[in-house]
């Protein structure tokens, strides 16, 4: 029933990061390189996200938006090695249900771009030709226009402001994961943020962060085997003075699960231990330094399924994990935390 959706997709759907987090996974499942997101309000009246992605198939967009279609996976197996973030069908669907939706694509084979309005079922109620190039935008109205309550509460001017800094922040963790991509968050017309394509991990760093926050970050990498973990990343340089963003806020310290921003309270309290004892000042106590990590494992080792969000990770090692991430700050400082 319609009230059944509208709960269901309000668990998925919970704020305008979350909008916006799942449709720059759809542009990068598509295989875009350039991204453009733009808010009105504040994603409020509008979040527009265009890629330059392969498209959607004329023969897909009838059930793009309908729940739990996926063009990602087959079978159970195909879960087992999973490369896409997407894979639940989850997302388009349960926006529909909670704002006004529109989907311009067009793929290699089209003449040309055709804009589809969904309903709140996620049905197409017309459709008309448009003149976009290669690629998907998706067009999301008036979100939470049927939850007074929940859109009220994301209206506040302190709200807002926090929603915007969030969606830039999840925006520079991809934009760290994925060197080659090509960022732009556009706020009220104006740009807030963008990243252009740049070669490497460091790069990226650089381009997001700015060059005093990846001044004393080197690079370090530790591969295990059995069970297969490789680490990579940077890490602030022993005896310098790490970087750090306000106090308790993790918000630069960027952790990567198989290129899935995620949040890993285990490794996150790990290094906070690790840190905090390597500077015992109290003022660095309780500060998360500025760092990423790339964790891979294999895809069948990790449960990305746990969380709506997906930034909750399960992983099938974690232990070990924990103990190849101590073994890399053991070898870059020289000793143990605990
Ligand atoms: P999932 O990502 O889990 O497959 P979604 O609800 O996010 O589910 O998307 C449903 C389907 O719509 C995808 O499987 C894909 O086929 C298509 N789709 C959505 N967004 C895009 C996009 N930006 N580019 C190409 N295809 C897309
Ligand atoms: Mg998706």
């Amino acid at each position: 029933s319609d009230t059944v959706r509208l709960l269901s997709s309000s668990q998925v759907i919970t704020s305008v990061v979350n909008v916006v987090k799942e449709l720059l996974e759809n542009s990068l499942d598509a295989g875009a390189s350039s991204v453009d997101v733009k808010l009105e309000n504040y994603g409020l009246d509008r979040i527009e996200v265009r890629d330059n992605g392969r498209g959607i198939k004329a023969a897909d967009t009838p059930v793009m938006a309908v729940r739990h279609f996926t063009s990602k996976i087959c079978s159970h197996e195909d879960l087992e090695r999973l490369e896409t973030y997407g894979f639940r069908g989850e997302a388009l669907g349960s926006i529909c249900a909670v704002a006004e939706v529109a989907v311009t694509t067009k793929t290699e084979d089209d003449d040309i771009s055709t804009q589809y309005m969904l309903d709140s079922t996620g049905k197409i109620v017309s459709q008309k030709p448009s003149h976009l190039s290669q690629g998907t935008t998706v067009s999301v109205l008036k979100l939470f226009k049927n939850l007074p309550v929940r859109r009220q509460c994301f209206s506040s001017t302190k709200k807002c402001k926090d929603e915007l800094k969030k969606v830039q922040d999840v925006l520079m963790a991809y934009a760290i994961v994925k060197p080659e991509l090509r960022l732009v968050l556009v706020h009220n017309k104006v740009v807030v943020w963008q990243k252009a394509k740049v070669a490497d991990n460091r790069s990226a760093l650089l381009a997001t962060l700015g060059p005093s926050a990846i001044a004393n970050l080197l690079p370090c990498h530790h591969h295990q085997e059995q069970p297969e973990i490789v680490l990579e990343g940077f890490f602030p340089k022993p005896g310098a003075e790490y970087s750090t963003t306000s106090s308790s806020n993790p918000d630069k310290t960027f952790i990567f699960v198989n290129d899935r921003p995620v949040q890993l309270k285990e490794i996150m309290k790990l290094l906070r231990q690790h840190y905090s004892a390597q500077y015992p000042d109290d003022s660095a106590r309780s500060r998360y330094p500025t760092l990423m990590l790339k964790i891979t494992v294999p895809p069948s080792s990790l449960d990305v399924n746990l969380t709506p969000d997906k930034t909750q990770v399960l992983l099938h090692n974690k232990e070990a994990v924990l103990t190849a991430v101590e073994a890399l700050l053991v070898s870059l400082y020289g000793f143990r935390s605990n």
